[in-house]
């Protein structure tokens, strides 16, 4: 058994067809001087052959699964437009006198290294797209066929080092019924398209090449994580059992999805979805959501080499709107910094990013870019039912200040006779442990609260949310956890605003649980998740789940809570199959 990143949820079992990741050999032969101009049109040629390959695959993928996944490949034609790396080509061709083929593999095998040594994860992750599109060029040099996974017999799980977005539009669907990689980060585009394909995917195995061979039977376990490699006849079985019964609680979530969020007893819960493109809101229609509790809008800043226009970022929220329309939408404004940056923009080296100069901090010191955006969101207003909402609020000094911007955007559209929605409410994530100690003063100045435990967790018990050695410590249940977040709800309540959840906190079902006895208002969760958080909330008396919370919050520790909450889950919704181990069990292999 190896154990990974659950990137996409499901069963699959099936035989392992490990994806041949050598490269091409690239000859390395000399030309002469009178050979260059015919090597130039050859290297040309296979640009521009390249360059449709990649349409058609882009144009496949907009129609198959939706445009923002097709822009992955707008990324791709990028690197092959782009004028550095062909003008490098060319100077060294003439310069060195080696065929093409050889000098593109040594320029691509530069970019490459120059993308895997930057901070950013977002950044290096792009390495993949540079090593795919040269793939494809050089096999297109080389005059070679593409090994692609379109032409599969049977149904096979894919094994791979790492997993392209070309060879993910390529695959053959119903063949394709897993993916499994070595290597993947949780924003890695193959990660994005096996949740959007709805394919079980555990990605970040780091050497699952290395021990599947191909034919062997797999097990993947894209709930949990885990690959198991030539199970047993029990294990098999049982997995068999696991997978029917995972499907057969899957279809039937989905009836859920017309039926009302609310408790047997008649309380009603908003229920709404987490997206980072406007594509995902097909899936979030399909889910049933009621809205958008937040839309991450910095994914729009990232896969780009300008920073996107008034008018790009007004198309984006206004398709949003008017799709989601007459429910809400939560538009987070910008969230850069922390572990997401732009090369757009420079930023500076810091020890502890996370503390350092991001969110609205970063939007403050950039007002320019920050009152761009919130022209476009308020533009956008008068096509459904908008609302701004601002990240990494410490003080009310940042958020009146945050609200100055906007007035100020607001006044500039009034004078312009540019219309927007003059009510238009404004909410603060309530993420860091300051703004949660202060929530009475801010709570006068916004209409809603928005709680980011992703954040607010690792601020409060000092533990870096994406450091995998001290993740046993990143415990949502903790009691100081518990205390803060009753205090923001109580006080919201108490001042007369509503408080959500956005947080991945609230997409775990036992939590979910406690959350609603605490006067949670709304719960936003990815889309995936909506029909099994629905189905907690229909399954539980408000006042029951009210009882459970006043047991919860005597207990002692974090791993007390979190083991009463799971079988209390377990008495009222005893049908629900995606409830993962206990995680201090999974965090013990980590330690
Ligand atoms: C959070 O911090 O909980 C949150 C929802 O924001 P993000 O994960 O984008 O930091
Ligand atoms: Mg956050």
């Amino acid at each position: 058994m190896i154990k990974g990143i659950a990137a996409s949820p499901g069963i699959s079992i099936g035989k392992a067809y490990v994806m041949r990741q050598e490269d091409a050999p690239v000859p390395k032969t000399e030309i002469l001087e009178t050979d260059v101009p015919s090597e130039i049109v050859r290297f040309e040629e296979a640009l521009i052959k390249t360059r449709a390959e990649i349409l058609e695959t882009q144009k496949k993928i907009s129609t198959e699964i939706g445009d923002a996944y097709g822009e992955i490949f707008t990324a791709h034609r990028m690197v092959l437009e782009d004028r550095t790396m062909i003008e490098e080509v060319i100077s060294r061709l003439k310069k060195e006198l080696l065929c093409v083929e050889y000098i593109f593999s040594e320029v691509l095998k530069r970019y490459s290294e120059a993308f895997s040594r930057v901070e950013d994860e977002y950044l290096r992750e792009r390495v993949s797209d540079i090593q795919d599109v040269g793939r494809r060029l050089l096999r297109n040099l080389l005059g070679k066929e593409r090994d692609s996974l379109s032409e599969l017999k049977e149904e096979v799980i894919v094994v791979a080092h790492d997993i392209s977005p070309s060879d993910t539009a390529m695959m053959h669907r119903e063949k394709v019924i897993a993916f499994v990689t070595d290597i993947g980060g949780r924003t890695s585009h193959t990660a994005i398209m096996a949740r959007s394909l709805e394919i079980p995917a555990v990605i970040g195995l780091e050497v699952v090449t290395k021990t599947v061979k191909n034919g062997d039977l797999l097990i993947v376990d894209g709930n949990h994580g885990i690959v198991i490699i030539n199970p047993d006849s029990t294990v098999l079985k049982s997995y068999k059992e696991e997978k029917e019964i995972f499907e057969e609680f899957e279809r039937g979530l989905l009836k859920l999805k017309d039926l009302p969020c609310q408790t047997l007893d008649g309380h009603v819960i908003e229920l709404s979805a987490n997206i980072e493109l406007p594509e995902e809101i097909l899936s979030v229609l399909a889910h049933g959501a009621n809205g958008i509790g937040l839309y991450r809008t910095e994914y729009f800043y990232l896969n780009r080499k300008d920073l996107p226009t008034e008018d790009e970022q007004y198309d984006a929220y206004k398709y949003v709107a008017s799709k989601i329309s007459p429910n809400s939408v939560i538009i987070r404004t910008l969230d850069l910094g922390g572990d997401k940056f732009i090369s757009q923009i420079e930023f500076p080296r810091e020890m502890n990013p996370f503390l350092g100069w991001r969110a609205i901090r970063f939007c403050l010191a950039k007002p320019d870019i920050f009152k761009m955006q919130l022209k476009a969101i308020l533009r956008a207003s008068v096509h459904g039912n908008l609302k701004v909402m601002y990240p990494m609020i410490s003080g009310v000094e940042e958020l009146r200040a945050a609200n100055g911007v906007l007035n100020e955007a607001k006044e500039e559209l009034r004078s312009q006779n540019v219309p927007f929605d003059e009510k238009i409410k404004v909410g603060a994530m309530i993420e860091i442990p300051s703004a949660a100690m202060v929530c009475d003063i801010l709570a006068r100045e916004v209409s809603f609260f928005s709680i980011g435990t992703n954040d607010l967790i690792q601020y409060s018990l000092a533990v870096d949310r994406i450091n995998e050695k001290v993740a046993y410590l990143y415990e949502p249940t903790h009691p100081a956890i518990l205390r803060l977040i009753k205090r923001i709800i109580d006080v919201g309540h108490e001042m007369g605003i509503w408080v959500g959840m956005c947080g991945e906190m609230v997409s775990e079902p036992h939590l979910a649980l406690f959350l609603l006895g605490l006067g949670l208002d709304e719960m936003s969760v990815s889309p995936v998740v909506i029909p099994e958080i629905k189905d907690v909330i229909r399954s539980v008396r408000l006042s029951h789940a009210r009882e459970i919370v006043q047991e919860a919050l005597n207990f002692d520790t974090g791993k007390e809570v979190d083991i009463f909450l799971r079988n209390k889950l377990k008495e009222l919704v005893p049908t629900l199959r995606r409830d993962k181990e206990s995680r201090w069990e999974e965090e013990h292999e980590i330690r």
